[in-house]
């Protein structure tokens, strides 16, 4: 593939940001700008020709690092990028005829559109597999548009961060509803709901080559090594600032391909903790680099400065895995004649609209005996099921417990099966129920095993299988043992 490039104009030369370096408190500008590296010892005070404007050497790339940079990365990206799905479509183009060239670069768009929103929070390996069966479902955003919610996340269960589903599919609903096209700006697609400047400038410049940047945890890594920045990239002021630098180095003649590069560079070879810096195309204009080579208390990974995270909020809930049997169900001779009772989560909020076993927030590490009288009473409230007038308790156990970590909640999840059998049929139950704010359905063990479920939701499943699978089937409890046990709860 034959790179393209404007030529460098004559440029000042590069400015050694090593004493720079020495100390990082009298380093900071008061802005947010640290220029000091953490925990390594300081090093010496900075001669007065090397120093330059702080503002001014964090917001700019010399024209000829500029160029270089292009060079390098775009020649080591034609060589060296991985194959994946998103990009084998996008390289039959060249062989299109012109009227066909429209349709495809807007599939293109909507491949971009589709992936970079998959891969935000979540690894290339783990998204492949995801992306494949998305776009044999839903191959263009026509199709998707008519996709229900519930599909959607269906489709994208396991993935994590649902609202990232919802919002795919509203944005696809709203460009239909405007006609039909993919807009080819950035400040255009940042209208559509879900599409914020990241994704808008990755759809923009890898499918309409329009000449922005993208800036993601890659990209800042990679620039703040590049020019040995190790402020907190975190902070609003930084992250302009971040996007700025990018701006400068996007090449224009191959946005797109420049921009998925700077992001492999940062995906495989500038990584977090384990640079190879020996095999980097920007290695020539590195900054860390170079300050690492003149003083060995200095390391490449020392930029950016790590951010400690938030502490995460510690919240507990009661899972209680409802299994009903009908009054003459015969569990042996027929397993998915049991039920299971699942509930619809809200639709705002976390894992709003997904589907989950009926649960209950607690305030904190509780006692058996509490949590089941939670229970109890959540499912006298939403399903009329009083465990102690309108059925009988067949087993109840505790499964087991374990720690969920979503972004900034680890959620301590207590498992129980219940199972019941009902003084009539489960169909009964359902009927009287069609006006309760609550949104429920009980389906049988096959399509819970098929159907789409969060991460959560499909380990308590699991660990309810695997305590079944150890247990003694419930219908050989004698029926002394079981009444003893209905009246204990
Ligand atoms: S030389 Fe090393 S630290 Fe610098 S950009 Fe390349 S891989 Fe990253």
């Amino acid at each position: 593939m034959t790179t393209f490039l404007c030529s460098p104009s004559s440029s000042p030369p590069l400015v050694s940001y090593t004493n720079m370096m020495s100390d990082k408190k009298k380093n900071n500008n008061g802005n947010g700008i640290d220029i000091g590296v953490s925990k390594r010892k300081r090093m010496s005070q900075p001669r007065a020709e090397e120093v330059r404007d702080i503002e001014d050497s964090f917001s700019s790339f010399t024209k000829e690092e500029a160029f270089k940079l292009r060079v390098g990365l775009l020649n080591w990206y034609d060589h060296h990028h991985r194959e994946l799905p998103w990009r084998k479509t996008f390289k039959q183009q060249h062989t299109l005829q012109q009227e066909e060239e429209e349709e495809e670069v807007q599939k293109r768009a909507y491949g971009v559109w589709v992936s970079e929103v998959m891969l935000q929070q979540t690894q290339v390996q783990t998204v492949i597999p995801y992306y494949n069966r998305w776009m044999l479902k839903w191959p263009t955003i026509h199709h998707l548009s008519l996709a229900s919610l519930e599909e959607v996340n269906e489709m994208w269960a396991g993935l994590g961060y649902y609202r990232r589903a919802r919002f795919l599919l509203e944005g696809a609903k709203q460009v239909v509803a405007e006609g039909g096209k993919i807009p080819k700006m950035a400040s255009m697609l940042r209208k559509i709901p879900g599409i914020g400047d990241y994704t808008a400038g990755a759809i923009a410049s890898i499918a309409f080559n329009e000449v922005v940047p993208v800036v993601d945890g890659n990209v800042v890594r990679v620039i703040a090594r590049l020019k040995a920045l190790s402020t907190n990239p975190k902070k609003s002021v930084t992250v302009k600032r971040f996007w700025k630098l990018a701006a400068e180095v996007v090449d224009p003649i191959r946005p797109g391909d420049f921009n998925q590069a700077l992001m492999e560079l940062g995906a495989t070879l500038c990584t977090p903790l384990n640079p190879s810096c020996s095999s980097c195309p920007s290695s020539e204009i590195c900054q860390a680099l170079s300050i690492s080579k003149r003083d060995s208390s200095v390391a490449v990974t020392d930029y950016p400065i790590k951010v400690v995270k938030a502490k995460q909020r510690c919240d507990f809930s009661a899972v209680c895995v409802v299994e009903l049997l009908g009054f003459d169900t015969m569990l042996d001779e027929n397993p998915s004649a049991s039920k299971f009772i699942l509930v619809k989560r809200p639709d705002e909020g976390l894992l709003a609209g997904l589907w989950e076993f009926p649960s209950v927030p607690l305030d904190g590490e509780t006692v058996k005996s509490a949590r089941r009288e939670a229970v109890n009473q959540f499912l006298i409230k939403v399903f009329k099921i009083d465990t102690k007038k309108t059925c009988n308790i067949v087993s109840r156990e505790d499964v087991g417990e374990f720690v969920h970590i979503f972004t900034h909640i680890r959620l301590k999840l207590y498992v129980e099966l219940l199972v019941l059998q009902l003084k009539g049929r489960v169909d009964d139950l359902l009927k009287g129920q069609r006006n309760e704010t609550t949104i429920w359905k009980c389906v049988d063990s096959d399509s819970l095993s098929s159907m789409g479920l969060t991460s959560s939701v499909r380990k308590v499943y699991s660990m309810v299988q695997k305590f079944k699978q150890k247990s003694v089937p419930s219908k050989h409890v004698p029926a002394k043992k079981r009444n003893r046990t209905s009246k204990r709860n």
